[in-house]
């Protein structure tokens, strides 16, 4: 047992606006050093909800791996602390947020944290940018509270850990699919149901309030993704069960990548007693597929407009690519209030290889209560009612729209004569590649080029790279290699 893995202390954060993490980060080893305690002993950090979009306390929550937790002043306000201060008072109005937050933090909630259990008072410190810290520390209220000489023990000797199987948590990221009950996997539902505590952007938790009686819920924000992987790995290590919920699946756009990372910087292996569960759901091109026809029934990709994250020229690159390769698309986070021209840049990049009646389904909160769709095309598609709840998904050269159903060909026309009873067509064979398939090209590559076309003629006749057709050609059609395809 070491002092490594005693996670009990709660450091309360106040500072100026715009202060740098390296006076954060000197504030709080300062404080630290004073308890003679390490950052490994941190738990929790907790301020002030003013500074929730703090860039320097939302890095160091980060750094030290731990759970960042925000109060409202007036939550502040009602905690009796030893140093009150009207300065403080009259900025944030409360007059304490860094011994305040750390009181609140370190007692449960039907716990509310006597004074005396500060273990370090405010300590001020002005770093070389000229911006004041100030941390406070606080010890986490166990369930049976420590007597007095046994916490005053605990200051010096750490408890020991109790043992990891009996109080290991897990952290299961659900997709709760489009946002209906009906379209929620049974597996879903039993893993909300299982949980302690539920953490979720608050939508998604209105979706499934029916589940939640009894439980603990952590509503956040949308810019709080990290913010919710650090409060599930928090709890987890409490020996919490942890639903963290995500629409559609949890794996696209949602909180699986970010929980790993956050799991990754904090040490965690799959071995490690908090276990991961991810939990499948119907995505947005799924569920808006299913509304609209069958579009997503050849080559398809998914592209998010969202520039929040992603440089710009990168999502452009993708678009031309995709556009270009003739791949159906779902656009995410098309457009939001704040993002209205990413949508109009898509239009542009895709009109530059797809012609302007390309069908285009807008589809406006799948299997929600607004659930809207609207059929319109390529030219068109910025004319429509476009927001944060929309999907777009652009058809590929073959898409066609009748009988007001969005349909992608398979390419069975290629093979066979539907109009003819499906009898296959000349020089095609069922169960075979197609006569265009790659031994099929690859032959008459080798004839085209035969007859005197060179490399350059031949990759822009075939639309493809001129190194791509020189390596192809220079690499016979082996016996082998027709004998593994007839048999296949
Ligand atoms: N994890 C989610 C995607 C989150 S990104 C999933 O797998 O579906 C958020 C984007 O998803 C939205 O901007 C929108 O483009 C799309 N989306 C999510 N739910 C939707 C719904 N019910 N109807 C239409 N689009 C939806």
């Amino acid at each position: 047992m070491t002092p490594q893995t005693d996670h009990t202390l709660v450091l309360g954060l106040g500072c100026d606006r715009g202060t740098a993490l390296a006076t954060l980060q000197e504030a709080v080893a300062q404080a630290l050093q004073q308890l003679g305690a390490s950052v490994n002993a941190v738990a929790t950090l907790a301020s002030i909800d003013l500074k929730a979009d703090e860039p320097g306390l939302l890095s160091l929550a980060l750094q030290l791996n731990c759970a960042i937790h925000f109060y409202p002043a007036a939550a502040l306000a009602a905690v009796p602390v030893p140093n009150p201060s009207a300065t403080v008072l009259r900025h944030t109005g409360t007059p304490s947020v860094s011994e305040a937050a750390a009181l609140l933090a370190a007692g449960a909630p039907d716990h509310p944290a006597p004074p005396t259990a500060l273990c370090l008072e405010k300590h001020k410190w002005r770093g070389a940018d000229g911006k004041n810290a100030t941390v406070s520390i606080a010890r986490r209220i166990s369930p049976a509270p420590p007597t007095p000489a046994a916490r005053k023990a605990r200051m010096t000797t750490p408890s020991p850990i109790p043992d990891a199987a009996s109080t290991a948590g897990k952290i299961m990221l659900v997709g709760i699919g489009p946002g209906s009950e009906a379209h929620m996997t049974a597996r879903a539902r039993q893993a909300i149901q299982e949980a302690d505590t539920v953490i979720g952007y608050v939508t998604y938790i209105k979706l499934v309030a029916d589940l939640l009686e009894g439980k603990e819920i952590i509503r956040k924000s949308m810019t709080e993704e990290l913010d919710r992987a650090v409060s599930a790995l928090d709890a987890a290590r409490q020996g919490k069960k942890v639903a963290l919920i995500s629409s559609g699946d949890a794996g696209v756009y949602g909180m699986a990548g970010p929980t790993y990372e956050v799991l990754f910087q904090a040490g965690w292996t799959p071995d490690d007693p908090v276990q991961v569960e991810i939990i499948p759901g119907a995505s947005a091109l799924n569920s808006c597929a299913a509304l609209v026809g069958a579009p997503l029934t050849h080559d398809f990709c998914a592209i998010s407009l969202s520039d929040l994250l992603t440089p710009w020229p990168t999502i452009a690159r993708r678009l031309d690519a995709v556009a270009m390769a003739d791949f159906v698309v779902a656009l995410y986070n098309p457009k939001s209030g704040r993002r209205t021209r990413q949508i109009v840049e898509a239009q542009r990049l895709f009109l530059r290889h797809r012609r302007p009646d390309t069908p285009v389904a807008i589809v406006k909160s799948a299997y929600r209560r607004r659930e809207q769709i609207l059929f319109t095309t390529l030219d068109q598609m910025t004319e429509a009612d476009i927001g944060m709840l929309t999907t777009v998904l652009i058809g590929n050269s073959n898409t066609f729209v009748r009988h007001g159903l969005m349909v992608t060909p398979r390419g069975y026309a290629n093979k066979y004569d539907l109009e003819q009873g499906g009898d296959t067509r000349d020089g095609e064979k069922r169960g075979r590649s197609l006569s265009t398939g790659l031994l099929g090209w690859l032959d008459t590559l080798q004839a085209e080029h035969a007859e005197g076309l060179d490399i350059d003629t031949l990759a822009a006749r075939h639309r493809l790279p001129a190194d791509y057709i020189r390596s192809t050609l220079m690499e016979p059609v082996t016996a082998t290699a027709v004998e593994s395809e007839e048999n296949a």
